[in-house]
């Protein structure tokens, strides 16, 4: 047995440390959880991605050791930031303008998903937007043959950022215009190719079969999925929804800059385990932004 009395100078100090040590409770990694868990909620993260979280802190915290004094709640809500911020950071980060190009063979080909309302024909013109001032050739397919209007809302913007629309007449194959914008941009040297598809209301089998055959015949190199920050938990329904169709690769999150903190982000993130891409932040072409993690995290916590 080591005592104060005996024992090299590193043991005095080891064994002097450790009665300054105390464990962190189980109880109060709850208590403090309790807490943190109302204004997540309250951000929109959904419960389930909530529960995946507070198990995360409790496996890392439980059990430590940490000196006497110690803000516990601060360990806590710095634990549970490190624990969004590992749900939130991709294992390889996507450098869009990168990706698109060290692809040999032109274009590179991006289909968008989403439902209707959620912000998807703004979200690919501020891209193309993004792309052009990048300077990257772009040409945009009108693939959802399917709603009224939905072909020339996606003209009109197009017009607007500047960037060629093929389309067909209404009732068209999604693949086959999809199929045409790619053989366009194959014969101008075009960089990219962004897909719109259909949105409907409800991913049926029919929207299922389109996006996947729109996947089958075009190859895309991304599958972006947007989302609406406003719409709670059943944005990450949605996405869920579309991940079983067609593998999404990353997300775009719109209108964060009205009053949603954006938990979805979190929440879609944790259940698709794709990264969010960019996030919209208003009406103009220019608000698209690069998603920055941190960014985020300070906003989930307000
Ligand atoms: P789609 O049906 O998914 O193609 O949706 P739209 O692109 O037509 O967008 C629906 C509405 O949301 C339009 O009024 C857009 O201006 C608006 N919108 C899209 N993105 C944003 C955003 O980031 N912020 C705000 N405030 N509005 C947005």
């Amino acid at each position: 047995e080591k005592t104060l009395e005996k024992g090299t100078p590193e043991e005095k100090k080891g064994f002097i440390e450790k009665l300054l040590q105390v464990e962190i409770k189980e109880k109060d990694v709850e208590e403090a959880l309790d807490e943190l868990e109302i204004e997540l909620l309250e951000a929109d993260v959904a419960l389930e991605t909530v529960e995946a979280l507070r198990e995360k802190i409790n496996e890392n915290l439980v059990g430590k050791k940490v000196r006497i004094g110690t803000n516990k709640g601060k360990l806590i809500e710095d634990g549970l930031r490190e624990a969004i911020l590992e749900i939130l950071t991709p294992e390889k980060k996507i450098d869009l303008i990168e990706l698109i190009k060290s692809k040999e063979e032109k274009p590179f080909v991006i289909a968008f998903v989403g439902f209707n309302g959620s912000g998807k024909t703004t979200t690919i013109a501020k891209l193309a937007h993004w792309l052009r001032k990048n300077g990257l050739g772009v040409v945009i397919a009108a693939s959802d043959t399917f709603r009224a209007g939905a072909i020339e809302q996606v003209e009109e913007h197009a017009r607007r950022v500047g960037v060629k629309v093929i389309k067909h007449s209404y009732g068209a194959d999604p693949a086959a215009v999809a199929y045409d914008a790619i053989q366009h941009a194959k014969a101008r040297g075009l960089d990219v190719v962004l897909i719109d598809t259909a949105g409907r209301n409800e991913l049926n089998r029919n929207l299922m079969d389109e996006m996947k055959k729109i996947a089958r015949v075009t190859k895309p190199d991304l599958v972006i999925f947007v989302g609406d920050s406003l719409a709670g938990n059943s944005v990450v329904e949605q996405a869920k929804q579309f991940n079983e169709a067609v593998k999404i690769d990353g997300v775009i999150l719109t209108k964060l800059d009205a009053d949603a903190r954006g938990g979805a982000a979190l929440s879609i993130s944790h259940a698709i385990g794709a990264p969010i891409l960019f996030v919209g932040v208003g009406q103009g072409y220019d608000d698209l932004r690069p998603f920055d993690e941190k960014w985020f995290v300070e906003r989930i916590f307000g």
